[in-house]
């Protein structure tokens, strides 16, 4: 029996063990890295220890240390998460070599799967369909190009060792073959020290589908459903949800059958997920991932299991806690995934200390999976990912708005986020529609980007209050409630009484003309002035939700600020309004003017222009490596490069300034 248990990881499937692990009263074992010092995942388990520096490779990949730790505190089974350690047969075999069982399948399973090109020969012969490709040894340039010109463009490279979207490259016409190949290699190299390509079909629209089994030590396997994740940006899953929108019975059935059928190939044992490309009513085998998933939730949600604890169960030698005719379906779950990172910016990773940071209630319809607390550094050193936001009710439309609410709840500030991009994406009517294709968001790029330039008058007043509100001088316990220090601004020394508010939307700017009409007893009340309209205007400020009385129709806005750049949560999807800050000009500027201060730290893998050259909006300038993957960045205007102060395998301190660029008049 399982009595103590090391979690090698971090973050929040650590937070996430843990918990099972304490419901079960089964005693933790975290470790940490000295930049973890103070993590959440370490605060909870019920020992610790630091396992060495910031660097993966230098801590949660030290297999032999973690195994010592193991050995010392004389735990009897470590779970690995996903990442790191998890899907590495080598560890796996030194679990059992040391005695210590490994939450997870066997070595052997793990390895079989650890090449995408291996995997797929084993699920060739056990009959599971597979996408149209080129999986062979020979790896030369002329083989893999003559493979794609056979098969016909579009093609997909993908890193046989791949894993997180890393080292993969569509290939649009034969032209683009050899840089893409050179490209998808380099990523390759540098996330898994190896290069084996495999080609496949690239399919125009299809849907990612994928299945959760699970496997017991006595030759029972079941499937608890599927999941779709159609919705990627980088080849790599946001927003995923159980079950798949539209799902044929006799189809489920076939793909779960399929699922059973790869996981049995390899003598599996544990949580597994097989990928699937849906396309219409064929499926195609993908990959299948040895480990528990980071959207695991949503089967739980919709089985009502928790799978870590089937994990363990199958760990300790027990049967599947179900058979296949006792799993229920039931309602409808999405996971949206909090990232660090700017969509706006080719979802680039971000950094930077989470000033704010308030996920919604957590309630039977809403559960929040997270490793971080206000206050914590997201850094370099590992995924950017803040929070799994998971929602459940008894159907999609329902779940949806269950959805939509928690986004709306969620405050996040210091950091770039994806929050409001995960919003736009909820709030649009083809996702409300589960229109799911892997292409979604490449698709409707202009509907998810696009930041309206006109705003509603009312929305505008509604944002000059908020401004107002929230730079209330704060009334002290012993203040006076009466002074014109505990009223609104307008009655601040530094403010006139009359004062005109200054906003830009997009492209667009406008004025708000406020005239405080409030009393000592009641201050909260303004007539604002927006294109010659005049709006009676009152309300207050609760935590980070606005309530906004306008001319006696009351709102409850949901919303966010980061120094002078006001984020409103409307149903029509986020809006941004940057404050014109008195006297200092527009506050934002920086942020706007083309962004060239490098946004982390990382290597300059390509400098694709040169000092004078003349570029269009949207060319590629520089190309940046960070967290291993390769980032462009592009022009924002036409202009000219004026300087470039990088070179190829520079290393970048995040906030360098890589180049001067000067957009065209
Ligand atoms: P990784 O292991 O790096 O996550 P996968 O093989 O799981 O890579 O693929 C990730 C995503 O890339 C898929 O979910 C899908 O959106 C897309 N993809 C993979 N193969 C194909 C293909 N042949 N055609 C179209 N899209 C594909």
């Amino acid at each position: 029996m399982i009595k103590k248990i090391l979690i090698a990881n971090r973050g929040e499937i650590a937070c996430r063990v843990i918990k099972t692990a304490r419901k079960l009263g089964i005693g933790t074992v975290a470790v940490y890295s000295d930049a973890d010092a103070s993590a959440l995942h370490v605060s909870m388990a019920d020992e610790a220890v630091n396992i060495g520096p910031a660097p993966s490779k230098d801590s949660y990949l030290r297999a032999d240390v973690i195994l010592d730790v193991a050995q010392k505190l004389a735990v009897d089974a470590i779970h690995p998460g996903y990442g790191f350690l998890s899907e590495n047969a080598d560890f796996a075999r030194a679990c059992a070599d040391n005695h210590i069982t490994f939450i997870g399948p066997g070595p052997d399973a793990i390895s079989a799967m650890g090449s995408k090109s291996a995997a797929k020969n084993i699920m060739q012969k056990a009959g599971v369909p597979l996408v149209p490709g080129y999986h062979g040894d020979d790896q030369s340039d002329e083989t893999l190009k003559k493979h794609a010109d056979e098969m016909g463009y579009p093609v997909l490279l993908k890193a046989a060792a791949g894993g997180g979207g890393k080292g993969m490259r569509q290939v649009w016409n034969a032209d683009e073959f050899d840089s893409a190949l050179r490209a998808a290699r380099r990523e390759s190299m540098a996330s898994f020290s190896d290069d084996v390509m495999l080609i496949e079909k690239y399919l125009t629209q299809p849907r990612h589908v994928e299945f959760q089994v699970f496997c017991d030590t006595h030759g029972n396997g079941v499937y608890l459903f599927e999941r779709d994740c159609s919705v990627q940006r980088r080849h790599q899953k946001i927003i995923e949800e159980a079950p798949a929108p539209g799902m044929d019975e006799a189809v489920r059935r076939r793909m779960g059958e399929a699922a059973i059928r790869a996981a049995q190939a390899i003598n599996y044992v544990g949580a597994g997920t097989v990928e699937f490309l849906l396309d219409g009513e064929d499926f195609y085998f993908m990959e299948m991932n040895t480990r528990l998933q980071v959207e695991h939730p949503v089967t739980e949600k919709i089985t009502g299991e928790d799978l870590v604890d089937w994990q363990i169960q199958v760990a300790n030698g027990q049967p599947l806690p179900k058979t296949q005719d006792q799993l229920q379906l039931h309602g409808h779950a999405f996971e949206a995934r909090l990232y660090a990172e700017d969509p706006a910016n080719g979802f680039l990773p971000a950094t930077g200390r989470l000033t704010l940071l308030q996920p919604p209630q957590e309630s039977k319809h809403v559960r929040v999976d997270t490793g971080v607390v206000q206050g914590d550094e997201v850094s370099v050193y590992y995924d950017p990912m803040i929070a799994k936001l998971i929602v459940w009710d008894e159907n999609r439309e329902r779940a949806l708005q269950r959805l939509l609410a928690a986004l709306r709840d969620y405050h996040v500030a210091g950091v770039t986020t994806n929050l409001e991009f995960l919003y736009n994406v909820a709030a649009s009517q083809p996702f409300q529609d589960a229109e799911l294709l892997t292409t979604f968001i490449e698709k409707h790029e202009s509907l998810l980007f696009a930041r309206p330039t006109q705003i509603d008058d009312k929305m505008l007043a509604a944002t000059a209050m908020l401004v107002l509100l929230s730079n209330q001088h704060p009334v002290t316990s012993d203040g006076d409630p009466g002074s014109p220090w505990a009223m609104p601004l307008a009655w601040r020394a530094n403010f006139r009484h009359e004062q005109t508010l200054t906003f830009t939307i997009g492209d667009t700017t406008a004025d708000v003309r406020v005239a405080h009409c409030g009393t000592p007893k009641s201050p909260n009340q303004w007539q604002m002035k927006v294109n010659n309209q005049t709006y009676q205007v009152s309300g207050h400020v609760d935590n980070h939700v606005l309530y906004a009385q306008i001319d006696g129709y009351q709102q409850r806005i949901g919303w966010a600020s980061d120094s002078a750049r006001y984020t409103l949560f409307t149903p029509q999807g986020a809006l941004h309004l940057d404050y014109h800050m008195p006297d200092t000009g527009h506050a934002d500027d920086s942020a706007h003017d083309g962004g060239f201060a490098a946004p982390m730290n990382g290597t300059m893998v390509d400098v694709s222009v040169a000092e004078g050259d003349k570029v269009k909006k949207g060319d590629t300038l520089l190309v940046m490596e960070a967290m291993k993957m390769e980032h462009n960045i592009t022009a924002p205007a036409d202009g000219t490069v004026k300087a470039i102060f990088f070179a190829p395998g520079d290393l970048v301190d995040g906030g360098a300034q890589l180049l001067e660029f000067e957009p065209d008049e």
